[in-house]
């Protein structure tokens, strides 16, 4: 191990920084993207483009300690290795219209429609919906469906109310209510789970577990936190779920609670970015999830995604890149960008195919659709 320029003989940290973090309260700093994939190097004002120090990683990591942010420079590698993306292509007249992009979710064999005649699938199976109330500023309907096809959620982003359907009967089995307070930033927390069980918010600060279709509370009453509890986002095989959770300053925590060990277990928390929550995060596989945009502060962030594995929560990835609706699947994560569905390979944190021009709204093991002027179209990965 050689002496490093901090003094230190040890390994070598990922960034390179200025003298002037080295010292004790440190002055606020840049982050100056090498190029290289999402590295940085971390910079006072008065040295950006001045030589640099090569330190120790515990030197690099102590230099973001005291300072804050100022923001990024430089732009980040964004690596584009596209190629051919195999799948099978289909378009189907289906002559429906969805309220908006939240009102497709996927069946386990078709998908299910939220119109202004209510609850439609592709076979002729129709449900009327008496709505929950969308007031609020910017109240946005969105349905949810469970794995087996058998449950609906009605929920309203951005709004008090959510209702869930048990389908075989078309009876509302369970309604709930979060309340007024400050709902307008955050989706309605509300999320199918295995075993027949939904988890949903009954506070700003509340989530419970129900049973369905009996609608029985599972969960005990215990003391709220001061957490806005924001889109619940489960992994695959249904041990974890993403809360994308607020709390004042504001900040938003990224927040993952093991399902196993219950909802009051306490669980990790990914991260803390000012004023940032309420953007695409989607499960890569069963234990890893990647959030979209990095930085920590709404305002000084990049487009891309951070990778968190559980159970620690630890970040153990980040590439730049991914902005805009995202699902996993099969390690590889799909996001609809600017130009069609984008394929990242998030383990080499690569953009490896892009279908052009396709939209999707909504995914189900690799079937992605969109619908447009009563044609559905899916682009099904092989
Ligand atoms: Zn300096
Ligand atoms: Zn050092």
């Amino acid at each position: 191990m050689e002496l490093l320029e901090c003094g230190h003989a040890a390994v070598t940290g990922p960034s390179r920084v200025c003298e002037h973090m080295l010292v004790e309260e440190s002055p606020d700093f840049y982050r100056v993207l090498t190029g290289s994939g999402v590295r940085y190097d971390v910079v006072c004002a008065e040295c950006v483009e001045k030589p640099l120090l090569t330190v120790c990683e515990g030197c690099a990591e102590r230099a973001e300690d005291w300072g804050d942010s100022l923001g990024w420079k430089g732009t980040p590698e964004i690596r584009l290795e596209d190629r051919f993306v195999a799948g099978t292509v289909r378009s189907e007249s289906w002559d429906v219209q969805p309220l908006n992009g939240r009102c497709l979710a996927p069946l386990p064999r078709g998908w299910l429609a939220l119109t202004e005649s209510g609850l439609v699938d592709q076979a002729g199976f129709t449900c009327e919906v008496v709505l929950p109330v969308a007031h609020g500023k910017k109240p946005l309907l969105a349905l949810h469906t469970s794995a087996d096809g058998r449950y609906a959620a009605v929920g309203v982003d951005y709004g008090s109310q959510a209702i869930v359907l048990d389908l075989s009967t078309k009876a509302v089995v369970l309604e709930v209510d979060r309340g007024a307070y400050h709902v307008e930033w955050t989706p309605y927390p509300i999320a199918f789970l295995p075993g027949d069980r939904v988890v949903a918010a009954t506070k700003w600060n509340r989530l419970d577990v129900f049973a369905l279709p009996s609608g029985e509370l599972l969960t005990d009453r215990e003391s709220e936190g001061p957490f806005f509890h924001g889109r619940l986002t489960p992994s695959p095989g249904g041990r974890w779920v993403l809360n994308d959770r607020w709390v004042w300053g504001p900040a938003g925590l990224p927040h993952v609670v093991d399902l196993e060990a219950g909802l009051r277990d306490g669980g990790v928390q990914l991260a803390q970015r000012w004023y940032a929550w309420d953007q695409p995060v989607a499960w890569v596989s069963d234990d890893v999830v990647a959030v979209q945009r990095l930085g920590e502060d709404d305002e000084l962030m990049i487009d891309g995604v951070g990778l968190y594995a559980m159970p620690a929560g630890r970040r153990v990835g980040a590439f730049a890149g991914p902005a805009g609706l995202m699902w996993g699947h099969k390690g590889l994560l799909y996001v609809v960008g600017a130009e069609g569905l984008e394929v990242w390979d998030s383990e080499r944190g690569a953009r490896i195919g892009l279908v052009q021009g396709f939209r999707p709204i909504a995914h189900r093991d690799g079937t992605f659709v969109s619908i447009n002027d009563g044609v559905l179209d899916s682009f099904s990965v092989d």
